[in-house]
């Protein structure tokens, strides 16, 4: 059932009445650590774009976990996929070979046509990882002078949660009072290639960039900016590392956003979307001299490259290769674009859009993006805010016109509503 007529607007519990939502809510509250603050919403179920709280309410997930659902809850080939290795091998270690591993890797450096892969699980490890890769590729191959090697990375970059990341990390509240931090970082404005290549010297090994700065607010920098710091970086013989774990996979209507601006990273990092909504799965694909300076023993990770992982990743690869998600994401952003885009007069006031993934800045004199994301709750969508007014809309790439059109309704809605109730 959605929630019929919502004529105002929803306050953070007002349409979660049962006595177990809130039971549900206070055992969360009061028994696991505070580092999320969720919508009210008790997701109990979901299929393909379609979430069920355990009131029954259907929602339009319209996040997909931040592109790790691109397509979409359960998808049928994935699931078959996990179900079919679940019964056969789940686990090795890479202390012996599994039979999918190589075909992964096969399909992975195909299909974003790079030359070897190291496999993880987490976003955040697969990051680290190509840093690693990079600084022992600095060391080994560039020659720069030990333990000096620099990585250069964008002011307001998000590329995970682990102490080596926040080191770079411009937001205090990612990073504050988990000092010491990592050195041999600078960050530079991002979109400004001439900041860029002025913080480059003899100790740059690598560029660490994401192709648009999801966390940020979906920022897309200008069309010729990667282009020119893959000018910039091959110059110098710097490493060139796209961060596509939210950006990659379909997300913008091509396969990695780099594809978009015809730009070749050195290094690209995956995640999300990889393991296809179902497990963790996260690779690091690269340039075989690149990659090759690691050896046995010096990286590595017990779950990493697992049968599981490898059977969806395979999956994955094989419906990224059909080109369909892509073409949705294409034509359903522009379906998004064009509605958005008449929306200024209801309090949309920037709208940042490629393919199927949009931050919208809502005027903050009317809300914060937080409140509009819990009216659309009240109204059958998930959304979610991202830094004060800033809302993204990133829904599996399966959705059809009608749920861009229902989500675009319900947001139109949702901004009257609130207005309505402002100026009450
Ligand atoms: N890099 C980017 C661009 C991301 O958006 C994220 C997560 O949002 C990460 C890295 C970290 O991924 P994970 O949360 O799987 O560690």
């Amino acid at each position: 059932m959605l929630h019929a007529g919502a004529s105002q607007v929803r306050t953070r519990f007002e349409h979660q009445s049962s006595a177990r939502t809130s039971e549900l809510i206070t055992a969360e509250g009061d028994h696991l650590a505070h580092n999320y603050h969720p919508l009210p919403v008790i997701a109990r179920r979901a299929k393909a774009q379609w979430v069920w709280d355990v009131e029954g309410t259907k929602y339009l997930d319209c996040l997909a976990a931040y592109s790790a659902l691109n397509f979409g809850h359960q998808h049928p080939a994935l699931v078959r996929a996990l179900k079919r290795q679940l019964r056969t091998l789940s686990l090795t270690s890479r202390a012996v070979h599994n039979d999918q591993l190589g075909p992964f890797a096969e399909g992975l450096t195909r299909l974003v046509s790079q030359d070897m892969v190291l496999p993880m699980n987490t976003g955040a490890e697969a990051v680290e990882t190509a840093i690693k890769i990079a600084r022992a590729w600095g060391y080994r191959q560039k020659g720069v002078a030990s333990n000096q090697a620099t990585i250069i990375v964008a002011d307001n970059n998000f590329h995970g949660r682990t102490l080596g990341i926040v080191s770079f990390s411009s937001d205090s509240e990612a990073k504050d009072d988990f000092g010491p931090y990592l050195p041999g970082f600078r960050s530079v404005p991002y979109g400004d290639q001439a900041a860029l290549e002025a913080a480059i010297d003899d100790t740059t090994v690598a560029v660490l960039v994401e192709p648009i700065q999801g966390e940020a607010g979906i920022v897309i920098p200008p069309e010729s900016y990667l282009p020119a710091v893959r000018d910039i970086t091959s110059r110098h013989n710097v490493l060139l590392i796209a961060d596509e774990i939210q950006s990659g996979l379909g997300r913008t209507g091509a396969t990695l956003q780099v594809d978009n601006v015809g730009v070749h990273p050195d290094m690209v990092i995956m995640g999300k979307a990889l393991g296809g909504g179902l497990l963790p799965v996260s690779a690091v694909a690269g340039r075989g001299d690149v990659m090759g300076v690691i050896a046995p023993g010096q990286h590595g990770s017990t779950f990493g490259g697992n049968p599981l992982a490898a059977a969806v990743g395979k999956a994955v690869v094989e419906l990224l290769e059909t080109g369909t998600m892509q073409a949705n994401s294409r034509k359903l952003g522009a379906v998004m674009a064009e509605r958005l885009g008449r929306m200024t007069d209801l309090g949309v006031v920037g709208v940042r859009q490629e393919g199927l993934w949009a931050g919208v800045d809502i005027d903050p004199e009317l809300a914060t993006g937080r409140e509009v994301a819990e009216a659309l709750v009240g109204r059958g969508v998930l959304t979610k805010d991202t830094h004060g007014s800033t809302l993204r809309f990133a829904p599996p790439l399966i959705v059809k016109e009608s749920d861009v059109h229902f989500a675009m309704d319900q947001l139109e809605a949702s901004l009257g509503d609130i207005r309505r109730f402002r100026t009450k």
